[in-house]
C-alpha cells in the first residue's frame, strides 16, 4: 500500500496536475497504469488471472490487462463487445461469460464466438444446453455463505441472487444435455475478509469432490480488499495463494486430474490506481455546517451514496501560494446534483459527516482518491450531466482514453429516432 502511494505521488505533482485540467477540464477521472501492473505482480503465482471487467471496463484499462497476459470476465453482452475492442481472442478461454441469467442476444453471441459460459443459475444451463450440447460451461456456486464490505457486495448465501444453491441439480442438467463442464467457481462478494476467503475454499474442496467429474478449472472469484483507509489491509496475497494452492492440490488428486487455479479481481488491481479530480465552485455554511460543493456528483462516483464507502480527499489549490498555509477546515463534499443526498463525506450508515481539510478557495481542486473501481463504470447521466473523460498516466504522459461526452449524445438517443 505505502508504496503504491509513492508511486501515485509522481503522478499527483502539481506540475502534472494543473496542465492537465487546463487541458481537458474538470471533473475528470486520471488511472495510473504503473498502479495497475504492480498490482498485477502481486498475483503473478496464480495460474490465471482474470479482470473482473465491471470494475473498470474503459478499453484502454482492458488493453493493459490484455498485454499482461490476463484474462478477462464479461458479465454481459457489451462487456463481450468491449473485450473484443480491446483484443481479446475469444480463445484459449480468454473471455469467460458469468452471469445469472443468459439473454438472448448473449447466448447467440457467446455461441458464435464459444465463449465458455460460467452458469449462475440451472435455467442457464437448459438454455445453452437445449441449443448447444456439449457447450463449455463453468457452474458458479453459491457456498452458502457470503462476505463484503457492504450487505450489497455480500454475494452469497440466501440473501444473495447469485450462483447455484445445489450443484447437484446443475450436475444433472449437464448430464442431460451432455455439457462440458470445465470449470467450478465461488464468488462470495466484494471486498472480503479473510477468514470467509479461506471458508471459500474450503467450500471448493467440498464441492468438487461432491460433484466428483474431471474439470479444468477452479476459479476462487474477486472480492479482494484494498486499503480505502490508513487502517485497512490489503487482502494479505501469499496466505491467498497458499490456501487455495493448496485445495486446488487436494481437488486435483481426488478428481485424478490436472487444474487450473483462477482469481478474479476487479477492485484489487484497479482501484488504487484512479483519482476523480474536481473543482470548487461553492463554500457556503448552512447552519453550523460548511458544505464544500464541486463540479462531480453521485452521478459520476456513486460508491460513497450506494454503500457509504469511504474515500480519501485531498486539496490541490489553484494558487500554488496557499498550498504553504496549513489552516485547515472542517467540510461536508457535496456535488452538483438536485438531489440532498449528493455527498461524498458519509459515514457506513450514509449519513453526512464532516472531512477535515486544507481551508479551500472557490476554485480549488478536490481529488477524491481510490476511484479506480467502480467509478467512471458506475457513473450514470443521473441530471443530464455528460459522462466525463477519463485519461491514462502512463510513461510519465497523460493520454485521453475517453473523451467527454456531449450533451447533444446524450439528446440524440430521444432526437434521432
Ligand atoms: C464483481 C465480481 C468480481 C470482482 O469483485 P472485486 O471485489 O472487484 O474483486 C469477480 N467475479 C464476479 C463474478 C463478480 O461479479
Amino acid at each position: 500500500m505505502r508504496y503504491t502511494t509513492e508511486i501515485q505521488q509522481k503522478m499527483l505533482e502539481r506540475k502534472n496536475l494543473i496542465p492537465l485540467i487546463e487541458k481537458y477540464n474538470t471533473p475528470m477521472w486520471v488511472y495510473n497504469a504503473d498502479i495497475i501492473k504492480t498490482q498485477i505482480k502481486k498475483l503473478k503465482k496464480f495460474d490465471i488471472i482474470r479482470f473482473a471487467q465491471k470494475s473498470c471496463s474503459n478499453i484502454h484499462i482492458l488493453k493493459i490487462m490484455q498485454r499482461n497476459n490476463i484474462k478477462i470476465d464479461a458479465v454481459s453482452l457489451g462487456e463481450i463487445e468491449r473485450a473484443l475492442a480491446a483484443g481479446f481472442q475469444p480463445k484459449d478461454h480468454n473471455i469467460v461469460f458469468t452471469s445469472d441469467i443468459l439473454e438472448n442476444d448473449v447466448l447467440q453471441k457467446v455461441i458464435e464466438l464459444n465463449i465458455p459460459v460460467n452458469a449462475g443459475s440451472v435455467d442457464m444451463l437448459k438454455k445453452i444446453g437445449k441449443i448447444s450440447p456439449q457447450y463449455p460451461v463453468w457452474i458458479r456456486i453459491n457456498p452458502k455463505f457470503g462476505d463484503g464490505h457492504h450487505l450489497k457486495t455480500n454475494t452469497g448465501g440466501e440473501n444473495s441472487k447469485h450462483g447455484i444453491w445445489d450443484p447437484l441439480e446443475a450436475l444433472a442438467i449437464i448430464k442431460q444435455y451432455n455439457l462440458n463442464l470445465i470449470g467450478l467457481h465461488i464468488h462470495i462478494g466484494s471486498g472480503v475478509n479473510e477468514k470467509n476467503l479461506y471458508q471459500a475454499s474450503l467450500a471448493m474442496q467440498k464441492y468438487a469432490i461432491q460433484i466428483n467429474k474431471k474439470i479444468q478449472f477452479i476459479s476462487a472469484g474477486g472480492g479482494l480488499k484494498i486499503p480505502y483507509t490508513s487502517l485497512d489491509q490489503e487482502t494479505n496475497i501469499s496466505n491467498y495463494f497458499e490456501t487455495w494452492n493448496k485445495t486446488k492440490k487436494i481437488i486435483s488428486s481426488r478428481l485424478k486430474c490436472p487444474i487450473r487455479l483462477e482469481i478474479e479481481p476487479g477492485r484489487f488491481l484497479v482501484a488504487q490506481s484512479g483519482i476523480l479530480i474536481a473543482e470548487i465552485y461553492s463554500i457556503k455554511k448552512i447552519g453550523k455546517n460548511t458544505f464544500i460543493l464541486i463540479n462531480a456528483g453521485f452521478n459520476d462516483l456513486m460508491r460513497p451514496v450506494l454503500y457509504g464507502s469511504y474515500h480519501k480527499i485531498t486539496v490541490l489549490h489553484k494558487n500554488p501560494i496557499n498550498e504553504q498555509k496549513s489552516s485547515v477546515i472542517q467540510g461536508i463534499i457535496a456535488g452538483p446534483l438536485c438531489e440532498s443526498g449528493d455527498v461524498f463525506t458519509v459515514t457506513k450508515t450514509g449519513i453526512i459527516c464532516h472531512r477535515k481539510i486544507p481551508q479551500v478557495h472557490i476554485g480549488d481542486y478536490i481529488i477524491i482518491h481510490n476511484t479506480g473501481a467502480y467509478g467512471a463504470s458506475m457513473s450514470s447521466n443521473y441530471n443530464s450531466r455528460p459522462l466525463i473523460p477519463e485519461i491514462l498516466y502512463k510513461n510519465n504522459k497523460f493520454k485521453l482514453i475517453r473523451r467527454r461526452q456531449t450533451i447533444q449524445e446524450m439528446l440524440n438517443l430521444e432526437t434521432s429516432l
